[in-house]
């Protein structure tokens, strides 16, 4: 049904975990010899991915959201009472193989959690009373196809749209306008607009595409659309409302370029929206939008393949991603060379992430100047951002680039905070006498991640919080950030325990220096929850404190106590009474 070639690996992989709820040994020989690939290289592969396994998983595949948000939010105590109610543990799979229940780092439902993922079905705004009727459906075995449509809806939460979100869109007329006046000057409105990356590195786009133009090979545009930073979800909508923009803005790039085929890396927690992407892709051949003989010409050829990621957080990172098309692990490449140059099978490459296509299709539409109104000098038109925790009004928010913090506070209705994390756990933590900060590249640049945190929060389980994500997500290719991540995590246990002495800080201050030795961006920021927030924070690092020189690592009195509770003695450790 899908085809050997190297980047329909990961979608039957999928596929066969999805029938057998686990790939198993005789299933990777047979995906070995049809792919003509050593099995290792297929086990290396399956042994990735967060949702491939080699042994069985339920019949009702449950994931939840452990992103700090959907913690907040209460989903620890749901899916314990989840286990509970079905008699397993998080992380297992029940004996009779009917459930497992696992956690992932994030669903992208953000603005509407507590979330799960069953069998690949979101599901929203989880209650005690709705983890008990999942329960009962479970154990008598009702399809998921059959439990009630309303469980899944997802709320749009467009907030406040704008340029990207909010301008009437007719299908093909950027494609149009850039046949009729050739691909210089689309380069040119690129270049007037000052669109820039918007995943949150900023490089400009114009630039790009050209110097992918430049350079001679068969070129590819790829769509990164696994946005895995925890508090994102703008991608969920503007796949739902926006994709022929999208696909729109990936023939542009294609009609510069040359490319011929282009690929949209879809997150695997949004494989729920594959249906109707197939469905806008179809349209558009329809349409002669893409594919061949775009517009009737006799030269343009382009089409666009979907896949389907499997759950792993650094194949947000480009060159893993490129990799994982491939089908070979996702591990960051080395840098220079960049995919404009050497990308796809080494081949001159456009990546940009599916705002930045959206937004481009609209530049071709509409023109630079149109895009550039608003914004600051170095930051121009508008960014869409996802705004999620203690608010009144989470949801999705296109702002003018160049708004400040509070203005964005203002927007969504948070009360009193005690701070905000921007870019994720990777970005920044800002504190309320910073809220005068922008949201501009030249400040604080952001994928779109905008965490608010109230004032009854704490820092330290937050920061926590994200140190789990990165030793979790650290891909293991090199060891800064294998060991330095873990190091964190053990470190930061210690400080959350109220085990930790000022010599514990000051390991975390200098376990900056040894994850900036990093292989790839992950590593490099993985020491910015921890930093961020001790350089603005550092009375609630110091309040949990031991007032010690030197701890022995853990609470001799707390490891003690089921051995007391056994043996009946509460006395002093060291007494022999
Ligand atoms: Fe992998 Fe971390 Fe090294 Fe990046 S920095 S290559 S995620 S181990």
């Amino acid at each position: 049904d899908y085809g050997t070639r190297p980047q329909r690996l990961l979608v039957v992989l999928r596929r066969i975990q999805q029938v057998c709820h686990h790939v198993p040994r005789p299933a990777q020989q047979v995906v070995a010899e049809a792919f003509g690939l050593p099995l290792a290289q297929v086990e290396g592969v399956i042994e990735f991915y967060h949702f491939l396994h080699t042994r069985p998983r339920g019949d009702y595949e449950i994931y939840f959201s452990d992103c700090v948000i959907d913690a907040f939010q209460g989903f620890e105590a749901l899916m314990q009472r989840l286990c509970g109610r079905l008699g397993v543990g998080p992380g297992q799979c029940r004996a009779d193989g009917r459930v497992s229940v696992d956690t992932t780092a994030c669903t992208g439902l953000c603005d509407q959690g507590p979330a799960l993922l069953v069998n690949g079905l979101p599901l929203g705004r989880l209650t005690p009373a709705r983890i008990d009727a999942i329960a009962e459906r479970i154990e008598a075995a009702v399809p998921v196809a059959e439990w009630p449509p309303e469980w899944f809806e997802v709320a749009a939460n467009f907030r406040q749209p704008d340029k990207v979100l909010g301008s009437a869109w007719q299908s093909g007329a950027g494609l149009r306008a850039a046949l009729r006046r050739g691909a210089e000057w689309l380069l040119d409105e690129l270049q007037a607009s000052g669109l820039r990356g918007r995943g949150g590195a900023g490089f400009p786009t114009a630039l790009k595409w050209k110097y992918c133009r430049q350079t001679p090979g068969a070129h590819y545009v790829v769509c990164n659309a696994d946005e895995g930073e925890p508090g994102t979800f703008k991608d969920r909508e503007l796949l739902r409302h926006h994709a022929d923009q999208l696909f729109e803005g990936m023939t542009l790039a294609a009609l510069v370029t040359g490319a011929r085929q282009g690929f949209l890396y879809l997150r695997g927690e949004y494989q729920w929206l594959l249906p109707q992407l197939e469905e806008a892709l179809r349209r558009r051949r329809r349409e002669g939008l893409v594919g061949r003989n775009i517009c009737a010409l006799a030269d343009f050829h382009f089409d666009i393949d979907i896949v389907v990621g499997a759950g792993a957080y650094i194949c947000g990172e480009e060159s893993a991603l490129l990799n994982s098309i491939e089908g070979v692990r996702p591990h960051p490449r080395n840098r220079p060379p960049y995919p404009v140059t050497c990308g796809l099978w080494g081949q001159p490459t456009v990546v940009n992430n599916v705002e930045s296509f959206a937004a481009a299709a609209l530049v071709a539409a509409r023109g630079g100047a149109w895009f550039a109104e608003v914004g600051t000098e170095k930051s121009k038109g508008t960014k869409v951002l996802s705004v999620s925790g203690d608010c009144d009004r989470p949801g999705i928010y296109e702002v003018p680039l160049g708004i400040t913090v509070a203005e964005v506070l203002d927007l969504c209705g948070a009360g009193d905070t005690l701070g905000v994390q921007v870019g994720g756990p990777s970005g920044t933590f800002v504190h309320p006498p910073e809220y005068g900060r922008r949201i501009a590249y030249e400040d604080l640049g952001t994928g779109g991640s905008f965490m608010v945190f109230g004032t009854g929060r704490d820092l330290i389980d937050i920061v926590h919080r994200f140190a789990r994500f990165f030793a979790h997500e650290s891909c293991g290719f090199c060891t800064p950030c294998r060991v330095g991540t873990q190091l964190q995590l053990r470190l930061l246990e210690k400080v959350r325990r109220g085990w930790a002495t000022a010599g514990d800080i000051q390991e975390l201050e200098q376990l900056r220096a040894i994850l900036a030795a990093s292989h790839c961006g992950l590593g490099h920021t993985a020491a910015n929850p921890v930093q961020t927030t001790l350089a603005r924070c550092p009375e609630r690092y110091r309040k949990v404190l031991r007032d010690l020189e030197f701890s022995p690592g853990f609470d001799l009195d707390a490891a003690l106590e089921a051995a007391r509770q056994l043996t009946g003695r509460f006395g002093d450790h060291l007494s022999q009474e």
